[in-house]
């Protein structure tokens, strides 16, 4: 009886911190750093596939759009081309009228040189197929647990291009800037042989550093601060992926990040090299640090 009561018990705290949908999890990262993606470029066919993959899975969350749409189309110069590229967002509605953007960039730096082993497609599984898995997941999570604040779920195109999809809706957001409180970007998420994965702006927020504990003490990762102040020179990450846009408007915001590793920006950086077990805890601490904003 009393082994049994114990299996109850092991099951109940598993399933009670279990909340994102680990299968729903893999499949995503897996859909979008597949070969047939070609590695999501901004405006290439491979991006746009991505891009009808979220509106699909944006749909049977589902999200709420903003004016009928999920999709905010936007324009930039680069090497004397003008391209398009297309942000995709929607919401869960809060209680209140403030307003929270969780980011990830959707696209990637397409097909290049080959590797050694002939493989010239830069798949961008943990850059940052992991962190709009990760968003879709929590996304799902909130569509069945009304937040506090009004949940913006943001997939930006163009961030390998210098932050243009961040910047364009930094620029034009669909509710007034004065109403976001926070931005919580996930860029590169899914892997790290320290356990760890950083959690960059608490140095300029410091704020914001309460919601980290609460969440690091439920975690089975390490959430480390730093990879914020000057002294960390190259490693300061500050300006390093589409939360920058928001810090230059003002807007506080939490950046989640493994260090750089061996994958990145090559090749190599495919679904085979995720670890499961970490990308579900990364997810999972994500959604803590959210909640703890949220109550
Ligand atoms: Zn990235």
């Amino acid at each position: 009886m009393k082994k049994l009561l114990c299996a109850i018990c092991c099951l109940f705290s598993f399933s009670a911190f279990a909340q994102l949908d680990s299968v729903q999890l893999m499949k995503d990262v897996q859909t979008l750093s597949a070969n047939n993606m070609e590695g999501r470029k901004t405006g290439t066919r491979g991006n746009r596939m991505a891009q009808f993959y979220l509106l699909d899975r944006f749909s049977k969350i589902p999200l709420q759009t903003f004016s009928n749409t999920f999709e905010q189309p936007f324009y930039f110069t680069r090497k004397e081309q003008r391209i398009m590229g297309t942000n995709l967002y929607g919401y869960v509605k809060g209680q209140v009228d403030s307003f929270i953007v969780i980011s990830a960039h959707y696209d990637h730096v397409g097909t290049g040189k080959p590797n050694a082993a002939g493989d010239s497609i830069y798949n961008g599984a943990d850059d940052n197929a992991s962190g709009v898995a990760a968003l879709l997941a929590i996304a799902k999570y909130y569509a069945s647990h009304p937040p506090k604040y009004n949940l913006i779920f943001a997939a930006f195109d163009a961030e390998e291009m210098g932050l243009q999809g961040a910047k364009a809706f930094v620029a034009r957001p669909p509710v007034p800037s004065g109403r976001i409180v926070a931005n919580l970007n996930m860029d590169m998420i899914s892997h790290n042989d320290k356990n760890e994965l950083y959690v960059c702006g608490t140095a300029h927020y410091p704020q914001l550093k309460k919601y980290i504990a609460a969440a690091a003490a439920k975690s089975s990762i390490k959430l480390p601060l730093g990879h914020d102040q000057e002294k960390d020179g190259s490693q300061n990450w500050t300006s390093q992926s589409d939360h920058y846009e928001f810090h230059k408007a003002r807007i506080p915001f939490l950046y989640f990040g493994v260090e750089d590793h061996a994958d990145y920006h090559q090749p190599s950086d495919e679904f085979s090299r995720i670890n499961p077990r970490f990308f579900y805890q990364a997810a999972q601490s994500v959604l803590e640090v959210l909640k703890a904003l949220n109550e």
